[in-house]
């Protein structure tokens, strides 16, 4: 989608800090960290929110999570924990309409974990 920044940083147009990428999701680091590790992983194709995935994205769907288990392994947390957030519409704090995952971790020692400004 033409507008649409995350299109832009899966096409490569708009520079990101890649962590991980195959041919149907990427991950990079979000502009504005919440967490020592704040992570956004996502479809390379435009789908805008939860609200508007189809059947025929369920692929896609198992690689944002199969993603997510290697961003973990990769950056040393995947026992250690991390957490997973999806922001849903404007309510739920949804900014940017190209579906992603929030991967959040980097804290030790922590059990209940608190992300200042995520609702
Ligand atoms: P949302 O509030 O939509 O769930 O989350 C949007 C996320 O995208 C936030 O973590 C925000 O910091 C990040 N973000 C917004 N614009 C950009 C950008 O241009 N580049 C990167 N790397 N992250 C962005
Ligand atoms: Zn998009």
């Amino acid at each position: 989608m033409a507008e649409c920044i995350f299109c832009k940083i899966a096409e490569k147009k708009v520079p990101s800090a890649i962590v991980y990428e195959d041919s149907s999701v990427m991950v990079f680091r979000s502009i504005k960290p919440l967490a020592p590790i704040h992570l956004l992983i996502i479809p390379k194709r435009h789908i805008s929110s939860v609200n508007e995935i189809k059947e025929e994205d369920k692929d896609v769907i198992l690689e944002m999570f199969l993603a997510a288990q290697k961003t973990a392994e990769k950056m040393g947390v995947k026992r250690s924990g991390y957490k997973l957030a999806v922001n849903v519409e404007k309510g739920g704090g949804q900014e940017v309409f190209h579906l992603h995952m929030h991967f959040l971790s980097g804290w030790e020692g922590e059990k209940d974990i608190d992300v200042p400004g995520m609702p």
